[in-house]
């Protein structure tokens, strides 16, 4: 018997005849001999109904307000798949956030778990019943309720996963698995039977939006199986999140070619070349909270230098208005900057044992004509930045260039 932690996402409760598909997938589950605790999001679409409401009424929404009525969506799933259980004959309980207690920091909108008081559910399974939690919710130290940010039912999973040292958590969507690449621009594109944590948060980071990222680094801290799936095919077995110890032997080289374009460059030319420019720079964009990403400067020469960054392109036009003064203050030539750009990145663990990985990327960039405006690369990704036209030409190129098309 093992104890096994369900999530279900918008579109696998988007209506009453999905509820009951899950309720069958889950009460099948039971019948194996199996503990089930089911987190479900709200059903699809209803999220963005409800934050679509507040601004009716409020332009900027009151945060607290905002959460406790966000957190509606959830609380309607978790009682309608209880009684989709039922009816087939079940025993179910459904637990908001705060009835679990999962208890969070005070951040509204974008809460953080800080304890599960497991109790009340140990107890339930240990009656039989099935235990049915709303995702995305939790309630703070003095009783508000709180939401975990956009997606945030992935990081309930695995948090309730950790607390109750489960099995395994099962994280069920639309899609069967964590891909190559988005099949929609490489129809070859390929399932992985595994991914690393360490990929897997690249990969999410970087725009396969599968899971909330924070889902991820939860996992990998808490060393939680983790498996994604799909719950619209039957004998889906998904892909496993491993750690890199568990599986060496098979690992692929590149596992996957990621993508991005929510982001803008910035570049500010004729920096004078000393001590405390990147501070000068990037303090002011840090202190207003834009996130930067990727930052490159050159050798400076003639006592002066270029610096490159980017920020999330709805951060685009705020940042330059930011750095105007600063560049004028620290006599810099100009500022310059585009929003046109894309970044796609090369992700495998076993980079850091092979060579020669940088040098196929960029070939198979020069061999089409595209252009290269930024590098960054870590152990386990290079990343390029290009114009955003191409992004599409460039993750097919790349695919077929590390013959992720072929099972490993
Ligand atoms: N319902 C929330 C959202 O749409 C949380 C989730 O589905 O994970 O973001
Ligand atoms: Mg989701």
């Amino acid at each position: 018997m093992a104890l096994i932690v369900q999530k279900y996402g918008g579109t696998s409760v988007g209506s009453s005849e999905r509820i009951k598909h899950v309720a069958r997938r889950v009460a099948r589950w039971q019948r194996e001999g199996h503990q089930l605790v089911v987190v479900v999001s709200a059903m699809s679409g209803e999220t963005n109904r409800l934050l679509a409401l507040a601004r009716e009424i409020q332009a900027h929404p009151d945060p607290r307000e905002l959460d406790v009525m966000v957190s509606t969506g959830e609380q309607v799933t978790i009682a309608l798949l209880s009684m989709a259980l039922m009816d087939l004959g079940l025993t179910a309980r459904s637990y908001t956030g705060s009835q679990v207690k999962i208890l969070t920091d005070n951040a509204y909108t974008k809460a953080r778990i800080v304890n599960i008081d497991e109790e009340n559910i140990r107890r339930d399974l240990s009656e039989g019943y099935i235990v049915v939690v709303a995702g995305f919710q939790g309630v703070d130290a003095a009783g508000n309720i709180t939401t975990l940010g956009r997606g945030g039912s992935d990081t309930t999973g695995v948090a309730l996963a950790a607390a109750l040292d489960a099995d395994e958590c099962q994280i069920y969507t639309d899609v069967d698995g964590v891909y190559t690449t988005d099949p929609r621009i490489v129809p070859e594109a390929r399932r992985l039977k595994t991914i690393t944590f360490e990929e897997m948060l690249e990969m999410s980071s970087l725009g396969s939006k599968v899971l909330q990222i924070r889902s991820v680094e939860f996992a990998g801290k808490y060393r939680v199986k983790l498996r994604v799936l799909s719950s619209f095919e039957e004998e889906s077995v998904g892909t496993l999140i491993t750690f890199e110890e568990d599986g060496k032997m098979e690992q692929a080289t590149i596992s996957g070619i990621a993508f991005n374009h929510d982001e803008a460059k910035i570049t500010i030319l004729g920096v004078p070349d000393r001590p405390g420019i990147a501070y000068q720079i990037l303090g002011p964009v840090g202190d207003a909270g834009v996130d930067v990403d990727m930052i490159v400067q050159n050798v400076g020469q003639d006592g002066l230098t270029d610096f490159s960054f980017t920020v999330h392109r709805s951060d685009y036009v705020r940042t330059l208005e930011i750095l105007k003064p600063v560049a004028a203050h620290i006599k810099a030539r100009e500022v310059q900057g585009g929003d046109k750009i894309a970044k796609v990145s090369v992700v495998g663990v076993g980079m850091r044992s092979h060579a020669g990985i940088a040098s196929t990327a960029f070939r198979t960039l020069a061999e089409e004509g595209i252009n290269i405006q930024m590098i960054s690369t870590s152990e386990i990704k290079i990343s390029v930045v290009i114009d955003e036209k191409y992004m599409e030409l460039a993750v097919r190129v790349l695919h077929k260039a590390f013959g992720l098309e072929q099972p490993a």
